[in-house]
């Protein structure tokens, strides 16, 4: 991990938002290669989701909507995490991911409870939780083994849920006073000393903002915490402008805010970040297993389209007992990252839900009349949801690669490479004269330089030998170099073609080239 947000800074990928002033957590800038890398995730995303298909219509819709739809959506009330503060820190944790397990000495043959420990959740929260317990039986001045209570280590989360989980559900666990004091006995994660945590209470994640002149109570509005909501306030308008019929989708891209507590894993989990999310209506008897099922393979070929490897992706059912009351099932693509396996693209069967709760608030019907069936209805929605910067980031990892190559001469060499698909790589083609000097050289590769720009992102370089500028693609994923040399202007005008993953070099003519290029990248 640490390689790749080294890789994406240095060749200006990523970079922290507002890095000048110490960064800003939870905030990402995207450089000159991470904007072309984003906009061809999202082009290809829109091209595939909505201009090739017959049944899927976008729309764009505003960011800061009327605080009537997050009341109507459940968005006010019920839109929190849990969080626990340390008093002393003042850092913030979520109470779901902050994991405990007690501590025991033997003592005499009998098992004494010396406190608890306490990690931040992780791949390895276990490993953490043994090494703060063994750090506290330390400072007892015993030597005899530790041991955290295996179980608790082991449900982990659980064993959280259950003592330091939302306050909802610790009512009937507690009293509120039992909690206090219990978090007490908790480590903060920041001090290692307990007596500081709160119990843990609901935050709501939406960012708040003013509307208008005046700030009180009347004018609060929100950042949307998800793009959703859009399509579903602007469902008639779309039914009655937009000649679809059921079924059929609305999709939109755009920015989405949540105030994590805990932003991390680079942009895995970011403040402010952008979503792919489609609402795809059926109607009320249609059977949506199906639908729901075939929209999970869509995205999973969706995702090999574009470069991902099917060994890195696989599906988590969310269990029926934690789905929402009105939720028919949820199923998540999971990607594998370096830093654990986590949710990339969540699919969820909503049922009418949304289209119901917005009816009740607004007094607008949200009914829909099927021609076919001579029935009205409120269509039920089935809706893929990812995340552009959660895509780059697995693009980013899975493409990475460090490897051993020999140059010309047969020495052994270190390149980096990013496996972009042409689909999505930032650079399509690097063209290259072979000398700079030379000025016939220069001309040609100028001139099919312009000609591969008015269609492609394309990169011209004379600089270093050719060993060197191949390197340099390769750390930016471009797929393609042409190399114009003696041969292509003195010649037969064709010129060397050489491909980042195999290094395989051909010669190639320009109408080849383009053929190719049309191929790939669409
Ligand atoms: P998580 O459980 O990881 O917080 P979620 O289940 O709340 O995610 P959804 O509300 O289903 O996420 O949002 C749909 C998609 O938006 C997610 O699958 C993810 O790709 C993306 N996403 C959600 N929250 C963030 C975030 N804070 N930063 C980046 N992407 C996010």
């Amino acid at each position: 991990m640490d390689a790749i947000v080294a890789l994406a800074k240095r060749r200006g990928f990523i970079f922290q938002s507002s890095e000048i002033y110490g960064g800003f957590n939870g905030f990402f800038d995207y450089g000159p290669l991470g904007a072309e890398l984003k906009k061809n995730i999202r082009d290809c995303w829109w091209n595939d989701m909505v201009r090739r298909r017959d049944d899927i219509v976008g729309i764009e819709t505003s960011i800061i909507m009327h605080p009537k739809v997050w009341e109507a959506s459940g968005h006010v009330a019920g839109f929190t995490d849990p969080l626990v503060d340390c008093k002393v820190s003042k850092q913030r944790y979520r109470a779901d991911q902050l994991f405990f397990a007690p501590v025991f000495l033997m003592e005499n043959g009998l098992e004494k409870q010396i406190g608890y420990a306490s990690a931040i959740e992780s791949e390895d929260v276990a490993r953490d939780l043994a090494a703060a317990a063994d750090k506290m039986i330390r400072r007892t001045g015993r030597r005899v083994p530790v041991f955290t209570d295996a179980a608790a280590v082991a449900a982990g989360n659980a064993a959280i849920h259950a003592r330091l989980g939302p306050i909802a559900d610790l009512a009937s666990v507690s009293s509120r006073s039992d909690i206090e004091e219990f978090a007490k006995q908790i480590p903060s994660p920041a001090t290692g000393e307990p007596g500081s945590l709160t119990a843990p209470r609901s935050f709501n994640m939406m960012f708040q903002t003013n509307v208008g002149a005046m700030t009180d109570a009347s004018s609060v509005a929100y950042l949307r915490p998800e793009t959703a909501q859009g399509m579903f306030v602007d469902f008639k308008n779309v039914v009655d402008t937009g000649r679809v019929k059921l079924p059929f989708g609305i999709a939109q891209i755009g920015k989405s805010f949540r105030n994590e507590i805990t932003p991390r894993n680079f942009i895995f989990r970011s403040r402010e970040f952008e979503q792919m999310e489609m609402e795809y209506f059926i109607s009320e008897d249609a059977d949506w297993a199906t639908a729901h099922r075939q929209w999970i393979e869509w995205c999973k070929n969706w995702l090999l389209s574009i470069g991902l490897p099917a060994s890195h992706l696989s599906e988590y059912d969310h269990p029926k007992a934690k789905l929402a009351f009105y939720s028919k099932g949820t199923t998540d693509i999971m990607f594998r990252y370096p830093f654990g396996v986590q949710e990339l693209w969540g699919i969820a069967a909503r049922g009418n839900y949304d289209l119901n709760q917005h009816a009740t608030a607004s007094g607008k019907p949200m009914e829909y009349f099927d021609e076919a069936s001579k029935k009205k209805f409120v269509p039920h929605v089935i809706e893929p949801a990812v995340g552009v910067d959660r895509i780059l980031l697995a693009v980013l990892c899975a493409g990475y690669a460090e490897e051993d190559v020999k140059d010309e001469k047969g020495n052994v060499e270190k390149r980096t490479v990013l496996r972009f698909s042409p689909r999505i790589a930032p650079v399509k083609v690097a063209v290259f004269p072979l000398l700079k000097n030379k000025e016939a050289l220069v001309a040609r590769a100028k001139e099919l330089h312009a000609k591969l720009q008015r269609k492609y992102a394309v990169f011209y370089d004379e600089t270093g030998n050719i060993g060197k500028r191949y390197r340099r693609q390769d750390e930016i994923g471009t797929p393609w170099c042409v190399t114009i040399d003696f041969e292509t202007i003195e010649q037969d005008g064709t010129f060397t073609l050489r491909e980042r993953d195999s290094m395989t070099q051909k010669r190639i003519t320009e109408a080849e080239l383009f053929a190719l290029l049309d191929e790939q990248v669409y």
